[in-house]
């Protein structure tokens, strides 16, 4: 079995009159995250990692924030076809590791939903998607509340080879 790792790194700022998605799911919160699309940066750090598993470049590349077809578009919308992406090549997940960098609000509780939501579209368990959230301990820009920060890793198989 061939294996291929890669990492993902996304940012976006918190915005007053947005709503907040995170890992696929919406979050009661009074500011949510800006971007041409619904800016889920946990999604869109996900994403890079495993199109960097496969050098494939990143969402920029295969999903421009320019692209009149991606404006707010869903960013679960944006993983499946990454997955695609992947899965053409005869790759599946082995197993993804994240984290979500966040002031507030705390987002713990809706981690096994963002699992569920992710794991059925990357067709793998629900244990094979950890999600890690913190703070900043209020220094810098996600310590003031202006952006969320999201770095993620992708293990990947092939099951051909
Ligand atoms: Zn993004």
């Amino acid at each position: 079995m061939k294996f291929r790792i890669g990492n993902g790194y996304d940012v976006h700022q918190l915005a007053e009159g947005r709503k907040l998605i995170l890992g696929g799911i919406e979050i009661a919160a009074e500011k949510g995250l800006l971007g041409h699309s619904d800016a889920d940066v946990l999604l869109h750090a996900i994403m890079d990692a495993m199109l960097g598993a496969l050098a494939l470049g990143d969402i920029g590349k295969h999903f421009p924030d320019t692209g009149a077809e991606f404006k707010d578009i869903d960013s679960k919308i944006l993983l499946k076809r990454a997955y695609g992406l992947i899965k053409d090549r005869g790759y599946t997940i082995g197993n993804i590791d994240s984290t979500v960098v966040l002031e507030k609000p705390k987002i713990g509780k809706y981690i096994p939903a963002m699992q569920r939501v992710i794991s059925e579209i990357l067709e793998c368990s629900p244990e094979d998607i950890s999600i890690k959230a913190t703070t900043s301990e209020k220094l810098g820009f996600v310590g003031r509340e202006e952006g969320a920060v999201a770095y993620a890793v992708a293990l990947l198989e092939n099951l051909r080879t």
